[in-house]
């Protein structure tokens, strides 16, 4: 503890905490952080040329050479989640954290939008949700400045969440579902059920508020233990809301009947929608603003986003994808109404482990359930997704490249989906 009270009133001279020494390092607390091929500690006295006050480094004797530069800790990861912990104590707002298999981002950027309404609100900044993410999004709330802060938290194993609950020590939480993702580091869905349900154990037992999505069909049981319950978007539920159409773009209605036209597409985004509302309302932000901040939210990070090219009219959900998100995307997209053909191009899912050639299999079953004109699928583990003859299937995302080059696609709507590792919006440019 002491450690960390020297730690901390070095921190609160500095800018910003920093990880990476080829960002800006002026006035910074770099933390010299171990990498699978690489140690923070080399970066640091580049760091501190660079403008950074401090240093924390793993190596006791490189710390004795400037102790009024270096702090030693034999393990600078756990020292960053220390410090980031101390300073949250320190705090005393709100802080919401988000978790769930699928759509965290997009809904933490949804309820930022319509929190930051009313409130100065402290949030993750892009996916940095991880063990090192959530540290540093802790660190980045000033005290005095910030009234509330919302903190994603990934996973993609047992007890990842418990540790992020402790370090945030989130007063209110929401999952935003329970679904096949990271199935492989998970054991199963019911093996994610529980992972994300850590979360929901720390407010039970600290006595916070929970955001329970009644769509999902697991989380109002596990949501059970936490006193404080606010629910949505069901008609008997704390905070109602009624999808009103998924295509082009979302339309639904708020609880008190504002009519919010959203800029996000596809039914699957209305329990985010709904998430960001309920948030919203709960602590106090009028429905007009509400509606407002909603409507203008639009998507530009390759998530649910619409792109309009020369010639067709592209869904790009390149930014990641897994059974249960492609299987939304796949059917919502099959719903869209039907004004030109259909395409759909899609990428490997990743981190199945053994259920990855039957969950390919799966989703080439449901494709051949819907009416698509054309069907690319790209990525070796696809090739268990052709489960049809007419289903185009390349080993790699060159050969499918070199398919469009040879076949220009014109006047149709086309869906875009992959894991990260696929990085599938490089094909945006031959549609
Ligand atoms: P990550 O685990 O990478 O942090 P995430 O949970 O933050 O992912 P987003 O980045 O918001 O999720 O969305 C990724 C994709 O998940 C979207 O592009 C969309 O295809 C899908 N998705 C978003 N919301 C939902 C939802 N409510 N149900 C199912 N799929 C969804
Ligand atoms: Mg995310």
């Amino acid at each position: 503890m002491e450690d960390v009270v020297a730690l901390y009133a070095r921190f609160q001279q500095c800018r910003a905490v920093s990880t990476d020494s080829r960002q800006d390092q002026t006035d910074t607390l770099f933390v010299a952080l171990n990498g699978p091929s690489f140690r923070g500690r080399d970066f640091a006295a580049s760091a501190l040329a660079q403008g950074a006050r401090y240093a924390v480094v793993d190596d006791e004797a490189l710390a004795a050479t400037a102790p009024a530069r270096y702090t030693y800790a034999p393990d600078p990861l756990r020292a960053l989640q220390q410090l980031a912990h101390y300073h949250r104590r320190q705090l005393s707002i709100p802080v919401l954290g988000i978790t769930g298999s699928n759509g965290k981002t997009t809904t933490k950027e949804l309820v930022y939008a319509v929190l930051s309404r009313r409130y100065a609100v402290q949030y993750t900044r892009g996916n940095l949700n991880n063990h090192i993410g959530v540290p540093l999004t802790l660190l980045s709330i000033r005290p005095g400045e910030h009234e509330l802060a919302i903190v994603e938290m990934g996973a993609n194993h047992q007890g990842e969440i418990e540790l992020l609950s402790r370090l945030a020590e989130p007063t209110h939480g929401l999952i935003t579902n329970i679904g096949k993702a990271h199935l492989e580091g998970f054991g199963g869905v019911e093996g994610i059920a529980k992972g994300k349900s850590e979360l929901l154990r720390f407010l039970a037992a600290t006595g916070g508020t929970a955001f329970v999505n009644t769509l999902d069909a697991r989380l109002p049981a596990l949501s059970a233990g936490v006193a404080q319950r606010i629910s949505y978007p069901g008609p008997t539920d704390t905070y109602p809301a009624k999808l009103l159409a998924a295509a082009p773009h979302v339309v639904f209605r708020l609880f008190d009947g504002t009519v919010v036209e959203a800029h996000i597409t596809g039914d699957y985004n209305f329990p985010n929608l709904a998430a960001a509302a309920a948030v919203g309302a709960h602590f106090g932000v009028p429905s007009a603003d509400i509606a407002a901040a909603l409507a203008d939210y639009a998507p530009t990070n390759n998530r649910s986003q619409l792109v309009r090219t020369d010639r067709n009219e592209v869904i790009l959900d390149a930014y990641n994808a897994n059974p249960s998100s492609m299987a939304v995307a796949v059917t919502s997209f099959a719903a869209r109404p039907a004004t030109t053909g259909k395409v759909v191009i899609l990428g490997d899912m990743f981190e199945l482990g053994a259920e990855s050639a039957a969950e390919h299999q799966a989703l080439g079953e449901l494709l051949a359930t819907q009416q698509f004109d054309t069907v690319l699928l790209c990525g070796s583990d696809m090739r268990h997704a052709a489960v049809q003859s007419g289903f185009h299937h390349f080993a790699t995302k060159a050969e499918a490249a070199e398919w469009l080059a040879a076949h220009p696609l014109t006047h149709q709507q086309i869906l875009i989906k992959g894991s990260r590792g696929m990085g599938l919006e490089t094909l945006l440019p031959l549609v």
